[in-house]
C-alpha cells in the first residue's frame, strides 16, 4: 500500500500515547516524524527510540506555520503516508469558572490544529492517491464527563470531523479515522485523576476490564489502522477502552 520506506508524522510524540505510537510505527519500519513544542522532550525521545526518528519543533496553535512545516517535512523526507493528530491538551474546571480564552486554547490545540495540518497534509496525500489520517478522540466525545466542557467540545468535533474528511478524502484513496481511547496511563490522565480518588474509582468502576489502559494498547490500534491489513476500514471511531464506553 505504501512506498518502499513509509513515512509517518505523529504529533506530541514526545510523550505519553505520541510517543508508544512513535516506538510502535518506527519498531514496524516507518521513518517516524515527531512534532512538539518542547525540543528538549523531542530529543530525549529520539535518543529513546532511535535513529529513524525525525523531530521538528512547532506550536501547531501557530496555525500559520503549518504548511512551512509540512514543506519542510516533505523536502526532508519525500512523502506522508500517515498522519497522526494525537497533540491535545486538557481542562479541567467546572463550566462557570472557564474563560473563553481558556477555552478557545483547547479547541485551537485540539480541533483547529488538526485540521489545518490535516489539510496541508491532505493536499499531499491527494496528489499521491493514498495515506491515513488518524485523530484522536476520548470518551468524552461518547458520554457526558463533567467539568471537561471545552475538552469534550473539541473531542465531539473531532468525531464529526472524521467522518466528513472520510466522506471527503476516501473516494480519492485516502483513509480517515480516529481512536477514541478510554483512560491511559499518561500525565494528562494522572493530572485529571491522581488528585480525584472519587473520580478515578468511578473511572475503574465502569470499565469492564478493571483496569486503565497503557499507551501500547492505542499505539498498537494505532499501528493496525494505518496498515494495509485495514485497507477497508474509514470513517471509523475505535474505542481503546477495555470497555469503559459501554460499562454499566
Ligand atoms: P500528553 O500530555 O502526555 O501529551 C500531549 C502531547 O501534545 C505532548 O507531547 C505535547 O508536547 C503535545 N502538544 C500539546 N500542545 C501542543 C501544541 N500546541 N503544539 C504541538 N504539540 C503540542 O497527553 P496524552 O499522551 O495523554 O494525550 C495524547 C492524546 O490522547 C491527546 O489528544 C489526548 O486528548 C488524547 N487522550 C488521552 C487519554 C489518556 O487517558 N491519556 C484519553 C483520551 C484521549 P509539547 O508539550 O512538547 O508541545
Amino acid at each position: 500500500m505504501y512506498s518502499a520506506q513509509a513515512v509517518a508524522v505523529i504529533t506530541g510524540g514526545a510523550s505519553g500515547l505520541g510517543l508508544a505510537m512513535a516506538k510502535r510505527f518506527a519498531a514496524g519500519g516507518y521513518t517516524t516524524i515527531i512534532v512538539g513544542r518542547n525540543a528538549e522532550r523531542l530529543a530525549k525521545a529520539k535518543e529513546e527510540i532511535g535513529k529513524q526518528v525525525f523531530t521538528y519543533v512547532c506550536d501547531l496553535t501557530q496555525f500559520e506555520a503549518i504548511p512551512g512545516l509540512v514543506n519542510t517535512i516533505l523536502a526532508d523526507h519525500g512523502h506522508v503516508d500517515v498522519l497522526i493528530n494525537n497533540a491535545g491538551i486538557h481542562l479541567k474546571k467546572p463550566m462557570q469558572e472557564i474563560e473563553h480564552t481558556e477555552f478557545l486554547r483547547v479547541i485551537e490545540t485540539n480541533l483547529v490544529a488538526p485540521f489545518v495540518l490535516s489539510r496541508e497534509v491532505a493536499r499531499h496525500m491527494l496528489s499521491r492517491h493514498q495515506g491515513h489520517i488518524l485523530h484522536i478522540s476520548s470518551m468524552a466525545a461518547q458520554y457526558g464527563i463533567p467539568q471537561v466542557m471545552a475538552y469534550t467540545a473539541a473531542k465531539a468535533g473531532i468525531e464529526g470531523m472524521t467522518r466528513a474528511m472520510a466522506v471527503e478524502l476516501s473516494p480519492h484513496g485516502i483513509r480517515v479515522n480516529c481512536i477514541a481511547p478510554g483512560f491511559i496511563e499518561t500525565d494528562m490522565s494522572s493530572g485529571a485523576l491522581d488528585n480525584d480518588p472519587e473520580r478515578k474509582a468511578r473511572v475503574l468502576s465502569r470499565t469492564p476490564m478493571g483496569k486503565l489502559g497503557c499507551p501500547s494498547d492505542v499505539a498498537e490500534a494505532a499501528f493496525f489502522l494505518s496498515s494495509p491489513a485495514a485497507r477497508y476500514i474509514t470513517g471509523e471511531i475505535l474505542r481503546v477502552d477495555g470497555g469503559n464506553a459501554i460499562g454499566f
